[in-house]
């Protein structure tokens, strides 16, 4: 059985910036990430739904460098480059299905919403980057955590389906803690308080699902619309530009319709109710797209679970995420975990960045 000092969990942007913190201190770890792919929630796909450095993000695509100056200072130091979202010309605002939508003069951002060059695949290959290869273990899901012998014996299934271990003096948890709670088996088992939280903290947007469709040209621009629209009929509740820095013309809209409902309208349906809605909002041509995406995060089993899908929300901070035997040996490192930023990006630096210090600080004692 492998040995390492610290087992990470999860392979998106916090386990990942978890990684390269610890590499930077020479402290020998191993990540574990149950997709075949890195980024977990940050998804970069080209036009036909393949993942790709350059493309649409199915998962987040901005942060706000002037209120989160982590993930600002981060994106600066990891030289990737990024662009301001389209915002330029007037947006829709469709109230009432029995009136037509209303035009309005539109309003510039402040402090303004950024979106990363090739999209936020690019602060997924950037941490990877500062990462050895050779301490990452794709298509490996952790299934069990056991405390003994000083340390943690982690379980976890490997891309051919074997069962193997791993012992660590530490492990940090970088994935949702509803995630946690309800897809890793810990023995002994954390305290209820713990189990508690953990399941009642909501997984940011994994209710949500996002819909694109791609054209040959950002037609919407010639009528000096932004893509930017706000309905109150749906399905789509918010729209906007998705046009790419090297020209993939697209618009996006988050749905509306909830996570069951959705299901049962089915895939063809609701793409031809968005399709339906972006005609009204941006004109007939946005009728005829050269492909359309929808990703629905609520039925990723690595990202949400049946809790997602009835109590949504945003996570609040909590004053300790882990009580009793375990907490000398487990840290939580996702964005929910974040004291300041749970559920963004940003949190997801926030919180692998502290879970890093304190790791290093008791490797240190
Ligand atoms: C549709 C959508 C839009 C968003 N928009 C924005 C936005 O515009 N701006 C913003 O700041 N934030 C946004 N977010 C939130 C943002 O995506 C998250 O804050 C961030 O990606 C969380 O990173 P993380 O590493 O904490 O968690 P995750 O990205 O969820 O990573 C957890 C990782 O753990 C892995 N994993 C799970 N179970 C196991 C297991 N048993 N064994 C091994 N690995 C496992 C998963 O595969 C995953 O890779 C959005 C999210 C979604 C879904």
């Amino acid at each position: 059985m492998d040995n390492t000092q610290v087992a990470v969990v999860g392979g998106g942007v916090s386990g990942l910036n978890v990684a390269r913190l610890l590499t930077a201190g020479g402290v020998s770890f191993e990540l574990f990430e149950a997709r075949d792919r890195l980024g977990g929630r940050v998804l970069t796909v080209d036009g036909s739904g393949a993942v790709s450095e350059d493309g649409y993000d199915l998962g987040p695509s901005w942060f706000w460098p002037r209120l989160q100056p982590g993930i600002g200072g981060l994106v600066e130091e990891l030289g990737i480059a990024s662009f301001p979202q389209s915002s330029d010309g007037d947006v829709i605002f469709e109230r009432m299905s029995r009136e037509p939508a209303q035009r309005y003069a539109g309003i510039r951002q402040e402090p303004e919403t950024m979106r990363f060059v090739g999209g936020s695949a690019a602060l997924v290959a950037g941490l990877a980057g500062k990462v050895p290869h050779d301490r990452v273990r794709l298509s490996s899901t952790v299934m069990g955590l056991q405390l003994g012998g000083g340390g943690v014996r982690l379980t976890y299934r490997d891309g051919s389906g074997s069962e193997r271990s791993v012992n660590a003096e530490y492990v940090v948890a970088a994935l949702p803690p509803r995630l946690l709670e309800a897809t890793i088996g810990l023995a002994p088992a954390v305290p209820p308080q713990n189990a508690l939280l953990w399941r009642g903290t909501p997984t940011w947007m994994a209710a949500q699902a996002k819909f694109f469709a791609l054209y040959d040209s950002p037609f919407w621009l010639g009528a000096a619309l932004s893509g930017t629209a706000q309905s109150m009929v749906g399905p789509m509740l918010e729209m906007h530009d998705a046009t790419t820095q090297s020209g993939g013309a697209a618009l996006f809209g988050f749905v509306g319709v909830g996570p069951v409902e959705r299901q049962s309208m089915g895939e063809q349906a609701l793409t031809d109710a968005c399709l339906a809605q972006f005609a009204r909002i941006f004109g007939p041509e946005a009728q005829t797209p050269t492909a359309t995406i929808l990703k629905d995060w609520a039925t990723d089993p690595l990202t949400a679970t049946t809790d997602d899908t009835t109590s949504s929300g945003h996570p609040s901070s909590a004053p300790s995420w882990v009580n009793g035997p375990w907490a000398d040996r487990l840290v939580l490192a996702g964005s929910e975990a974040s004291p300041h930023e749970a559920g963004y990006l940003a949190g997801a630096i926030e919180a692998s960045a502290l879970a890093a210090t304190d790791i290093r600080r008791r490797l240190d004692r």
